[in-house]
């Protein structure tokens, strides 16, 4: 074990990454140096080309902070102030976009799925048909709490029919699964440097439709996750942020778009992810485990199981030991059941699942 991968991170987020992209940062940049700024538009516009063949109608924004700050500069600068938000949710993350909208002050109405069922896109179309207030509607699409991806298609469809504005917390998927936010008719997506573009933490991005980001000035409710403002200064300015930017994280970023190039791009990326859970549940079940979510709903990002039915088990024991290992678990985040996590997303090949199962084989101490 070197020092620089004392262990695997199984987690999705900070997720283990390559050395190269670790040595990305080890040069300093000035924030607003012409080079430095030429490199965040090259990466706005192959962030918009990863995310849709239609790149003239969509743009793209950084934004300062992790994942959840670029929720909630999409939530609080894009609904304006007469406008109302419906988020459908079935876990914690959704759950945070709902809390983000009450210390917004933005008008809402929740659909709760529960923690195990998928949003329900019929659901969404009698709530549209009921409260006619709403203007925009929020998902997320792999649901870490649990490892669920939502049909993020049907839901949009039901959106766009009612000509609402919609909003996707793509966080841990994009880059990982295969999307086009236009044949999607996603209006926001949302994610971040250190998900499945594999890079390190330190800010996100949202993919805009142009014209719906256009409409949004003037609307934000915090200055510093001023949406539009933070857009028409990169726009204007060539690549310039407002304020201070995490230059090295946006450094170690480029180079980790440069190897999902170099890795086939996003098709095979999701085949190594898919591959990875494939041989994570065969192996876990085989050890007797079981998951919390059926197959169908199941996204290869990141897997749910249950602890084993067995008194003589605890997770905190468990953890310790497969950290010894060289490996970090991922706690479970539901109420209804007890179960851990563990991810498949970052410097993960079949190699290193293939290390874990063994090393769980064989500190089974409660069987
Ligand atoms: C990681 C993640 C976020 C953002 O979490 P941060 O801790 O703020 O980075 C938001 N939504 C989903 C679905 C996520 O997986």
């Amino acid at each position: 074990m070197t020092k620089q991968n004392h262990y695997l991170l199984l987690t999705p987020g900070p997720l283990t990454t390559t050395s190269t992209v670790k040595e990305a940062m080890l040069t300093d940049w000035c924030t607003w140096d012409q080079e430095y700024n030429g490199l965040v538009q090259q990466i706005r516009s192959e962030l918009v080309a990863l995310a849709t063949a239609q790149a003239g109608d969509y743009t793209s924004v950084l934004m300062q902070g992790s994942g959840s700050f670029c929720v909630e500069s999409v939530i609080g600068s894009v609904i304006p102030a007469d406008g109302k938000l419906a988020v459908l949710v079935n876990g914690a993350y959704g759950a945070r976009i709902a809390q983000m909208a009450g210390v917004l002050n933005v008008a809402l109405n929740v659909l709760d799925f529960g923690e195990t069922t998928q949003a329900d896109a019929a659901q969404l179309e009698a709530l549209l048909k009921q409260d006619e207030a709403i203007t925009h509607v929020a998902v997320v699409h792999g649901e870490t709490t649990t490892g669920m991806l939502n049909q993020i298609r049907e839901i949009g469809e039901v959106a766009k029919r009612y000509g609402k504005t919609y909003i996707v917390d793509a966080m841990s998927t994009f880059g990982g699964i295969e999307m086009d936010v236009a044949e999607l008719q996603i209006d926001f997506l949302i994610s971040s440097s250190n998900k499945c573009i594999q890079g390190v933490p330190g800010f996100g991005f949202i993919i805009a439709k142009r014209d719906e980001l256009e409409k949004c000035k003037g609307r934000a409710r915090s200055l510093s996750l001023d949406l539009f403002d933070q857009w028409d200064t990169m726009e204007r300015q060539n690549g310039k942020w407002r304020f201070t930017s995490p230059t090295h994280v946006v450094h170690a970023f480029y180079q980790a778009m440069q190897e999902l190039a170099a890795e086939g791009g996003i098709t095979k990326r999701q085949q190594r992810y898919e591959n990875n859970h494939r041989l994570l549940v065969e192996g876990m079940e085989r050890l007797g485990f079981r998951t919390l979510l059926p197959s169908e709903l199941q996204s290869p990002i990141i897997t749910s199981f249950y602890y084993p039915d067995s008194p003589a088990f605890s997770f905190d024991t468990f953890y310790q030991r497969i950290k010894q290992e060289g490996f970090v678990l991922y706690p479970g985040k539901i109420t209804s059941a007890m179960t851990f996590r563990i991810g498949n997303i970052g410097d993960v090949h079949a190699s290193d699942i293939e290390r874990l199962l063994d090393a769980i084989e064989r500190n089974r101490f409660w069987s």
